[in-house]
């Protein structure tokens, strides 16, 4: 996509509005889904994206139903339902004896939410979705190749410093919001500690037109625990609507990055899911570092963190994206109240909401979902499988199990934390 042919204010706020001015460093779901929510509540916003294109690599597609909601809330849930694969079960499977062992189903939510299942919609096609809208409100723009180096505050102003190729310039807004990743430019700058872990292992992603469905019998969304290996197994859409299927696995510890991504590491790694895998059906191979981290401070002043800035986990349960999402519509509201004048306070709730939200529910449950996962002891393993079956079996904790991994229950903890 071509950058915007709108150019953003440069050097001092020259808006021609009373409209406070937000600054979104980054053009991910995070930085696209805040940018259209501040739009919506009469922000100008000006979106800076370093790189010069929307990234399809592919990362979440998973989208809990807590977050539908706020998407219907900015008003494009059908499209975004359209747009990917409605997912009503999940799946764990026992790899060692090729069973399944439990199904949970989102029906059970139907008393709590109008969207009663996941839905797979790749998140470059969320990102592709909201940058018209956010250019359709006036005095909105978004830039693809500007990158944000830094920024600098006073109890007034952010002034952020950004590069347009080779050129160097400043923006002034009345808040910056840093949805920069994992890598945060603004999050080092501010000298905030991520505290956590990286993983020594890292999680190949194999995109397949292999159909798991058709000779595994899987759902569109599988965990599967294994001894020796785990494995995750989606189904998205694709560009094309056609459908594919993402498997997700460790890499061994002597290997390397190119080792794991090779064709017969590859082939044996696809073959180990199902024999009948070839590798002409593999379409795209990746890689991934996986880290638990967060950042010690959400809030600095006029600058908030948001997404994978602020918080990385590793994707089993697909819940990265999500807590970004809910970041940005907390985020939306916090800003709302500072421009009524709200007193710290209130401002600092973003931080004690979002970052207890995210050790509660996204830290807790991912490290516990890969040590479900890859739990090697066979008392442990099996205690752990046996768990999840009577979890399915008892619609008491059936529900309580859909409540936290659809992170219902974390908007509900949400509004007891003032
Ligand atoms: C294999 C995999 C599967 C996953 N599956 C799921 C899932 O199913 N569900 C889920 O909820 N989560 C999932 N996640 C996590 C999810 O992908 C991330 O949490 C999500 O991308 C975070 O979005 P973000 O916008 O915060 O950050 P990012 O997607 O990293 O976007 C940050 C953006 O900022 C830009 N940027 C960086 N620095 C600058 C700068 N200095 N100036 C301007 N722009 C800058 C980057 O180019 C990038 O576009 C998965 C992750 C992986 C790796």
């Amino acid at each position: 996509m071509a950058r915007s042919d709108r150019p953003a204010s440069t050097s001092t706020s020259t808006s021609t509005s009373d409209a406070q001015h937000v600054i979104v460093a980054g053009g991910g779901p995070t930085g696209v889904v805040a940018a259209l929510a501040c739009a919506q509540r009469g922000f100008r916003v000006t979106l800076l994206e370093a790189a010069g294109f929307i990234d399809d690599n592919p990362r979440a597609a998973t989208t809990h139903p807590s977050t539908l909601e706020y998407i219907a809330r900015l008003g494009f849930v059908d499209e975004f339902i359209e747009k990917g694969l409605v997912c009503r079960y999940f799946q764990f499977w026992d790899r060692d004896t090729q069973t399944r062992v439990a199904q949970f189903d989102h029906e059970l939510l139907r008393d709590e939410t109008p969207f009663p299942f996941a839905v797979q919609t790749e998140q470059h096609k969320l990102v592709q979705m909201v940058l018209p809208k956010i250019a359709a409100f006036a005095g909105c723009v978004h830039e693809l190749g500007t990158e944000v180096l830094g920024a600098e505050q006073d109890a007034q102003r952010v002034t952020v410093t950004i590069r347009r190729g080779a050129e160097t310039s400043t923006l002034e807004a009345d808040y910056l919001i840093a949805a920069d990743g994992g890598r945060s430019t603004i999050r080092k700058g501010l000298g905030i500690a991520f505290e956590g872990f990286t993983f020594p292992e890292r999680f190949t992603v194999l995109t397949t037109l292999h159909d798991f469905e058709r000779s595994l019998g899987c759902c569109y969304r599988n965990y599967l625990a294994g001894s020796d290996e785990w494995a995750m197994i989606f189904k998205v859409a694709g560009d094309d609507m056609a459908g594919r299927w993402r498997a997700v696995m460790p890499t061994r510890e002597s290997e390397s990055d190119e080792e794991a991504l090779a064709d017969a590491s590859v082939l044996s790694r696809m073959q180990r899911l199902d024999r009948s895998c070839r590798l002409d059906d593999v379409v795209h191979r990746k890689i991934y570092n996986v880290h638990q981290r967060i950042a010690a401070q959400f809030r600095v002043g006029r600058i908030y963190l948001a997404g994978d800035a602020s918080h990385l986990n590793n994707p089993i349960g697909g819940l990265g994206l999500n807590c970004g999402i809910h970041d940005a519509m907390e985020l939306v509201d916090t800003l709302e109240a500072a421009r009524d004048g709200a007193d710290e306070t209130r401002l600092d709730r973003y931080q004690r909401r979002r970052r207890t939200l995210n050790a509660e529910f996204i830290q807790e449950q991912t490290i516990n979902n890969k040590k479900r996962l890859e739990e090697k002891d066979p008392a442990a393993r099996q205690q752990r499988l046996d768990d999840l079956k009577a979890t399915e079996a008892d619609p008491v904790r059936h529900k309580a199990f859909l409540m936290r991994s659809s992170l219902l229950a974390s908007v509900q903890r949400a509004n007891t934390i003032a």
